[in-house]
């Protein structure tokens, strides 16, 4: 009963083994193998994007990071969520790369940044000439932090107010997929199409051992990421295992599998604890993900049955009154088992 992240599951035995079949051999260093080429291609074709420059990296700080470096300067700032992993949980790496670019952080329900909000601050935003910051990017994420959805018509809305400010988009997709699958669009309808230049398309959370993928529309900044990721420290040498992953990955529909296992692996453990009295959800759940909350007693519950699962926002104080209300969050990932939902909502209800 592991809840506390999709980054702690496995990495799907198709990637272990196209690994193994990618060990043999002599292949081009630094992004030039052959499975790369292959890998630019299939994306290209998936995103309906023939001209989109592709890159792979280890993280999803490193493809956020870099993503934002090539879309801001040094005296612009970054619009994003309060809640933004940009914000929250990247020790400061999207200033570092960007070379010291600013941070907007913004309001809105279920950690969706509010389209008029985001409008009045950008708006405001740089208009006092050369004592301000100015307007560099908008970076929103999909699923969002707190498990929900950006819908396209939504995406649209905040990249049009975007663009039309003269100012780049970026999107934090570390869970592109379930966000895809969750949404049922295409690949060009949740970004280009929308009004995305940037996509941070993620793997690691959805069976990969490491690997993201940067996504550049517009391939006139394709050189200038070249040159911050090797000045980063992120170009790979031995590349082709980076794109073996990727490649595994979108081969048989293995991305979109997985993504749906995680999802549906989230609906059901929904399904089987909002039939309990005391549990309570704080956020729509609209992929693989619950924040929510329950008693103090069905917490003890369910950790003393061995389930792992991470107290949302801070820690749960170690004592108090059995039927206070704490609040967790519940992350299921493509090997989740229905076996292990039943058992935890099991306990949970006890
Ligand atoms: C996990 C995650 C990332 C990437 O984190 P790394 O630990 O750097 O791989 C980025 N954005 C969001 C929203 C995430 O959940």
């Amino acid at each position: 009963m592991y809840f506390a992240s999709d980054n702690a599951a496995p990495a799907a035995p198709e990637v272990m083994e196209a690994l193994s079949k990618a060990n043999t051999g002599y292949a081009q260093s630094y992004g030039n193998d052959e499975i790369m080429d292959r890998v630019t291609a299939k994306i290209r074709d998936i995103f309906e994007a023939p001209d989109a420059a592709v890159y792979l990296v280890s993280t999803g700080t490193t493809a956020n990071a870099l993503s934002l470096s090539v879309l801001t300067a040094p005296w612009q700032t970054v619009f994003c969520h309060r809640h933004s992993h940009i914000e929250e949980d990247e020790c400061g790496a999207p200033e570092f790369f960007t070379g010291g670019a600013k941070l907007t952080l913004l309001e809105g329900a279920d950690a969706k940044i509010h389209p008029a909000e985001f409008r009045a601050r950008a708006n405001s935003t740089g208009v006092l000439g050369v004592h301000n910051i100015q307007r560099g990017a908008l970076s929103i994420t999909n699923v969002t932090e707190m498990g929900t959805l950006y819908t396209v018509p939504e995406i649209t809305e905040l990249c049009k107010t975007a663009h039309d400010l003269g100012i780049g988009t970026h999107l934090d997709g570390a869970r592109f997929t379930n966000a895809l699958v969750a949404l049922g669009c295409t690949p060009a309808e949740m970004t280009w199409k929308a009004g995305i230049d940037v996509v941070s398309f993620g793997g690691t959370k959805n069976g990969l051992l490491g690997v993201e993928a940067v996504i550049i529309f517009d391939p006139a900044k394709a050189w200038e990421f070249e040159l911050r990721r090797k000045r980063g420290g992120h170009l790979f040498s031995k590349h082709r295992y980076l794109s073996a992953q990727m490649e595994a990955y979108l081969t048989d529909d293995l991305w979109l599998k997985l993504a749906k296992q995680a999802n549906d692996a989230g609906a059901r453990l929904e399904a089987g604890l909002t039939k309990i009295n005391s549990f309570k959800l704080l956020h729509p759940r609209q992929a693989n993900m619950l924040f929510c909350g329950m008693s103090r007693a069905a917490h003890a519950r369910a950790k003393a049955g061995g389930a792992m699962y991470h107290p949302w926002p801070g820690d749960h104080p170690e004592t108090g009154p059995d039927d206070e209300f704490l609040t967790c969050r519940l992350v299921c990932s493509w090997s989740t088992t229905d076996a292990e939902i039943d058992a935890f909502v099991a306990f949970v209800q006890g």
